[in-house]
C-alpha cells in the first residue's frame, strides 16, 4: 500500500505510540479522489520528532504532477459551481461529522509527525472543524444586495467562486490550517489545490480522504506535494486565482509578491513576536499559568505563543516565579500520558534555538531557566528543548530582534504603562497582544492604544474563533492584511462580486431617438 500507517482507512486503526511506526511508506499526492503514488525522483525524508526514526517519505512532485492535479480542479469546477449552495451545504455537514469521527486519528497523525501532545493536537483539529461548522451557516452570508436603482431598474449583487484556488501550509498547525481554506474554499464553490508542508502532510491526507467520504465530487479537493519547487509551480500556474499563505515571512514575502505579479488574489499570514504587558495590579496567579501555559504550550511553535513579556514596574521580579511554574511542565513524547511539550520540529530547528538562547547569554541577558540541555530519558533522540526564560532583555538583542519559535520566553523590563505600550507598538510584528491587568480602564486604554491585530485582556492566546476572522497586521500580514483568513473576510476572499443591473421597459417607451449622455 501507498498509504502510511496514519492513512489506515479505519477510524480507530492509528499509531498511538512513537515505536508503532515499523514500514514507513510514501506519501501519496491525493488528486480526482484517488490516493496517486508519485513517480518523483526527489523524496523528502519525515522523521518523528520525539524519536528521529523515519515515518515516511513526501515527494517533490513532478511538474507533469501537479498539472494533472491543476487539470482535475479545473475540470471539477464548472460542474461543482453550478451545484446549489444547499447541496454544498449538505455535504459540509456530512464532512463535520466524519471529522469529528475521526478526531483522534487525525491528531494521532499530528504527533506523529509534528510532535506536539495527542491533547494539544486533538485541540489544533477542533480549530479546524469549527471553521467548517461555521462554513455551514454560509447560506445567510452569501446573499447580495438589491435596490431598485431608476425607475423600472434594479441592481442586484451576487458572489461568485473564482475557480481554481492554493493553500500553501506551514508545519505548526496540520490540521487547523488546511482547514482555513478546504471548508470555505470550497463552500463557496471553488475547487482547491492544497500544499501541506513538507514536514507533516498526514493530517492533510487524512482531510483529503474524508472530504471524498463526505460526497465532494472528484477534482474538488487535491493535495500536492514538495517544498519550494511545488509553491513556485502553484505561483505560476495562470489557473490558480487565489493563494492562501500561512507560514515564516522568508517565504511569505516571496509568495506575496511572485502571485500578485501574476494577478492572483492572495491572503498570507506570516510570523510574529507576541508580547504580554504585565501590570503589578493584575490578578498575579492567573497570570503566572496563563503566561508559561502560552510561552511553552506546543513548545512555543504557534504563531500566537506568548513569546515575550513585558514587566511593568514591581513585576519586573516575576520571572523566578515564572521559571517555577514552568518546572512543573512535563516534556515528553506527545502520546505520552500528563504530557505538556512535546519536541520542536527538527534537529536545524532545536539548532537554531539553541543558538538563539547561547546569543542571549552572549549578549548579557540572565538566563532564568535554561532547557538546553533537557531531555526525556525514554526519547533521548528527540529534538528537544526545554522550557527556557531569558530576563534582562533588551530590544536590540538577537534574541528579541528574531521570532525564536521554540519554548522560550523573553522578557523585558519597563518602569511604566506608557513605555510597555511604546516598547510593543515599536516592534515591527502585529500578530497578537495580552494585557495583564485587573483595572478596566487600563485595558481599555491599552486596547486603544496598542497596534497589534488581535488584543488578549486577561488572555493569553487571543485567537479568535471562526465567526471572527484572523487579525494580524504590520509585518506579520502580507499585503497591508487586507484579505484576512476565516470569519466573513475569508468568505469574501474566496468569492467575487457580480452585479447584474436590469430593466424591463415600460409599455410606454416609445421614443426612437437613442440617448447618448451618461443619465442623470
Ligand atoms: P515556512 O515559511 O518555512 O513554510 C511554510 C510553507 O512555505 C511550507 O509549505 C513550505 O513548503 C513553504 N516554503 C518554505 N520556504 C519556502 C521558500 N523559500 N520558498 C517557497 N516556499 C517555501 O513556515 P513554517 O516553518 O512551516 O511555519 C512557521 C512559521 O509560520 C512561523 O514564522 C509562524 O509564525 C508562521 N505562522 C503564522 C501563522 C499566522 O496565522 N500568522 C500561523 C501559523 C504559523
Amino acid at each position: 500500500s501507498h498509504l502510511n500507517q496514519a492513512l489506515a482507512t479505519s477510524a480507530s486503526s492509528y499509531p498511538t505510540s512513537h515505536d508503532q511506526i515499523q514500514k514507513p511508506a510514501d506519501t501519496p499526492a491525493f488528486v480526482d479522489n484517488k490516493f496517486v503514488a508519485s513517480q518523483a525522483e526527489q523524496w523528502i525524508d519525515l522523521y518523528d520528532p520525539a524519536t528521529n526514526n523515519l515515518v515516511t517519505r513526501v515527494p517533490q512532485q513532478t511538474d507533469a504532477e501537479m498539472t494533472a492535479a491543476v487539470d482535475s480542479a479545473q475540470k471539477a469546477f464548472p460542474a461543482w459551481k453550478a451545484t446549489s449552495l444547499l447541496h454544498r451545504q449538505q455535504l459540509m455537514f456530512k464532512y463535520v461529522a466524519l471529522i469529528r469521527e475521526n478526531w483522534d486519528r487525525l491528531a494521532a497523525s499530528i504527533t506523529l509527525e509534528q510532535g506536539k501532545t495527542f491533547a494539544d493536537a486533538r485541540g489544533d483539529v477542533l480549530r479546524g472543524l469549527q471553521v467548517a461548522e461555521t462554513a455551514c451557516g454560509i447560506t445567510t452570508q452569501m446573499q447580495g444586495e438589491v435596490l431598485e436603482v431608476a425607475k423600472d431598474m434594479e441592481t442586484r449583487s451576487y458572489r461568485e467562486p473564482l475557480g481554481v484556488v492554493a493553500a500553501i501550509c506551514p508545519f505548526n498547525f496540520p490540521a487547523m490550517i488546511p482547514l482555513w481554506t478546504i471548508p470555505i474554499a470550497t463552500i463557496t464553490g471553488n475547487t482547491c489545490i492544497i500544499k501541506p508542508s513538507e514536514r507533516d502532510p498526514g493530517a492533510t491526507m487524512i482531510l483529503a480522504e474524508l472530504a471524498e467520504k463526505a460526497g465532494f465530487p472528484p477534482g474538488v479537493v487535491n493535495i500536492i506535494h514538495g517544498s519550494a519547487k511545488t509553491v513556485d509551480f502553484i505561483l505560476d500556474e495562470p489557473r490558480i486565482k487565489a493563494i492562501s499563505f500561512v507560514g515564516s515571512n522568508k517565504a511569505g514575502e516571496y509568495i506575496y509578491q511572485r502571485a500578485s505579479a501574476n494577478g492572483k488574489r492572495v491572503q498570507a499570514n506570516l510570523g510574529a513576536k507576541n508580547h504580554a504587558a504585565v501590570l503589578p495590579d493584575c490578578n498575579k496567579n492567573h497570570a503566572l499559568n496563563a503566561i508559561a501555559g502560552a510561552a511553552f504550550g506546543a513548545a512555543g511553535q504557534r504563531c500566537m505563543a506568548l513569546s515575550t513579556l513585558v514587566l511593568v514596574g514591581e513585576t519586573k521580579d516575576w520571572a523566578p516565579e515564572i521559571a517555577e511554574r514552568a518546572k512543573g511542565l512535563k516534556m515528553n513524547g506527545g502520546f505520552e500520558e500528563g504530557t505538556d511539550l512535546g519536541p520542536v520540529i527538527s534537529p536545524q530547528a532545536k539548532e537554531r534555538i539553541v543558538s538563539l538562547i547561547d546569543s542571549a547569554e552572549k549578549e548579557g541577558a540572565t538566563i532564568v531557566l535554561d532547557g538546553r540541555n533537557q531531555k526525556p530519558e525514554k526519547y533521548p533522540d528527540g529534538n528537544w528543548v526545554g522550557p527556557t526564560i531569558i530576563a534582562n532583555v533588551t530590544k536590540d538583542m538577537t534574541c528579541y530582534r528574531e521570532e525564536i519559535f521554540g519554548p522560550v520566553l523573553v522578557c523585558l523590563n519597563v518602569d511604566t504603562f506608557e513605555e510597555a505600550v511604546d516598547l510593543i507598538n515599536s516592534n515591527e510584528y502585529g500578530n497578537g497582544v495580552a494585557v495583564f491587568t485587573s483595572s478596566g480602564a487600563t485595558a481599555q486604554r491599552f486596547q486603544k492604544e496598542i497596534e497589534a491585530g488581535q488584543v488578549g485582556i486577561n488572555v493569553p492566546i487571543p485567537v479568535p474563533l471562526p465567526m471572527f476572522s484572523f487579525t494580524g497586521n504590520k509585518k506579520s500580514v502580507a499585503g497591508g492584511g487586507a484579505n484576512t483568513f476565516y470569519g466573513k473576510p475569508g468568505m469574501m476572499f474566496y468569492t467575487q462580486q457580480k452585479t447584474v443591473t436590469s430593466f424591463w421597459a415600460a409599455a410606454d417607451a416609445t421614443s426612437t431617438r437613442a440617448g447618448t449622455n451618461m443619465p442623470t
